[in-house]
């Protein structure tokens, strides 16, 4: 049972220590600098690779502050010619260079993470402290899948030559996006990036950092576009390698129906459970989930989103006014104030929150949501929802969290299990027992016990799910197998 080596020498780089007086100014640079965002970003957020002067247009998106002042151009289907058939010196570097480079990327986006802040919070209404963290994520994926090159070329030779598609979303808008690119080029594959478009300025200024640290513009296309664009290169066939998409599960069967043989990887949904029993420790409980259900406004497949009280628990008022108490005093607000802890949802509200929102009758609160506008959503807590209830049914992706009761743990882990999903899932006790059953019968891809269920950290937490939350290998982001899932690996036998 040896630790393989990369295991051991992984260091996760650090978050912004928000405690230093120094950091705080910092943050508030970023607000100031950001007040102009042509100074740092341009008046357009441009399609790049080695392509033609080809004839585009641009489009503008409304957010959660109006309309942004840049524009957004849009890709056309001779982009993506161009970029599928072009070649490039990356496909002849060795594991080495490539790792070399992604290094170099890491120490890019490192030094951009004011700029990567700003945007984030520009762009998305993301938090301040949640841009940080996921520009961390960003450098560790590409520290990460470097190691992951080297490592698989110790063992393997491979067989380089390809092209992955990245399909990313706009809830985790520069870590996802990258680490498929990261992963893709660790692998020795040519990549296009195909960002969800309201998300693509962030996406687009985290890939100047891998153009500045020297990948070629002809191995990482950025080509933002309308989903109608890609459809000769989705329907049949496979154009790509590998398409890396996080996204919904049925934006995942959709395209799987309609080309059963694509070579399809994707993480998509979830309708996460953390079940709490008598055994635990309450207080503590209650602020994992406040954390785990409200973090990022909710928008999270990975989101705690059901939260199973064993009866004992149910009944508990002092464990209600806990829950209540934490929610109550998360800083609700501007993402640009670095105190803030939830800000707006980045999209408009949902037809599903809507509903939700509109049919939870008032005595099911436990903490009612406000909406000011159409981004501004405080929190809310719906106690007493059965398996039977829309909320329990879909995936709200948005900051409600619904508590179930359950006779035991037997039952509340039945509970968990009810459901199409299987990303994350959390347990709050201290009792070994209860952690041996629960770990056990629970079926989750990440399984949290005693901390919050989001917030996965790369090498010592990978990420990603079984049952419909996951379509292809089911290989961890941020775990020792994901490059290699992307690499060909040649086998020569020579007979003499
Ligand atoms: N990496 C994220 C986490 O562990 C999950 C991504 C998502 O929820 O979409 O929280």
């Amino acid at each position: 049972n040896e630790v393989p080596e990369i295991m051991e020498e992984f260091h996760n780089v650090p978050n912004t220590d928000w405690n230093l007086p120094q950091n705080i100014a910092w943050a508030h640079k970023i607000k100031t600098d950001w007040e102009t965002p042509e100074n740092i970003i341009g008046t357009t957020i441009p399609v790049v690779g080695e392509l033609d002067n080809i004839e585009r247009y641009t489009i503008k998106v409304n957010n959660w502050s109006g309309t942004p002042p840049w524009d957004y151009e849009m890709a056309v289907k001779e982009d993506y010619q161009k970029a599928v058939d072009s070649t490039t010196e990356w496909q002849n570097f060795d594991a080495e260079k490539r790792a070399h480079l992604l290094k170099r990327a890491a120490v890019e986006i490192e030094k951009s993470r004011a700029n990567l802040i700003g945007v984030g919070v520009a762009e998305l209404g993301k938090t301040v402290k949640e841009v940080d963290v996921e520009v961390s994520e960003a450098i560790d994926f590409a520290n990460f899948y470097a190691e992951s090159s080297l490592e698989i070329a110790k063992e393997f030779t491979s067989d380089d030559i390809g092209i992955n598609l990245v399909l990313s979303p706009w809830n985790f808008p520069i870590a996802i996006p990258i680490g498929g690119v990261l992963a893709s080029l660790a692998a020795g594959k040519k990549v296009i990036l195909k960002p969800s478009t309201n998300a693509s300025a962030c996406a687009y200024l985290t890939c100047k950092c891998l153009w500045e640290a020297g990948i070629p513009k002809d191995a990482l296309y950025f080509l933002p576009c309308e989903e109608a664009i890609l459809d000769d290169f989705l329907s049949s066939g496979n154009v790509f390698d590998a398409v890396i998409l996080t996204g919904g599960t049925e934006t995942a069967l959709f395209l799987l129906e309609r080309n059963p043989q694509l070579n399809l990887y994707a993480e998509t949904g979830g309708k996460n459970a953390t079940i709490v029993t008598s055994l635990a420790d309450k207080e503590q409980a209650a602020l994992n989930i406040v954390q785990s259900s409200f973090g990022n406004a909710g928008q999270k497949c990975s989101a705690t989103s059901l939260l199973i009280l064993t009866e004992d628990v149910f009944n508990n008022n002092e464990f209600k006014a806990l829950l209540k108490d934490a929610t109550k005093s998360k800083v609700f607000g501007n993402p640009w104030d670095y105190a803030t802890e939830i800000g707006p949802l980045a999209v408009q509200l949902s037809e599903k929150l809507k509903h939700v929102i509109q049919n939870t009758p008032d005595h099911q609160w436990l903490v009612k949501p406000k909406l000011n506008g159409n981004h501004m959503l405080t929190p809310g807590i719906i106690w007493d929802v059965t398996t039977a209830d829309y909320p329990y049914q879909n995936e709200l992706f948005g900051p409600i969290l619904c508590v179930v009761k359950a006779k035991d743990l037997k039952d509340a882990v039945r509970i968990a299990n009810n459901v199409d999903y299987g990303l994350t899932t959390g347990l709050e006790s201290l009792d070994d027992n209860e952690i041996e059953y629960w770990n056990t019968h629970i079926e989750a891809g990440n399984k949290y016990v005693n901390r919050s269920t989001t917030g996965a950290i790369v090498q010592r937490q990978p990420f990603g799910g079984i049952k419909a939350s996951c379509f292809g290998f089911g290989m961890k982001a941020g775990g020792i197998n994901y490059v290699l899932q992307f690499t060909n690996i040649k086998s020569k036998t020579t007979d003499w």
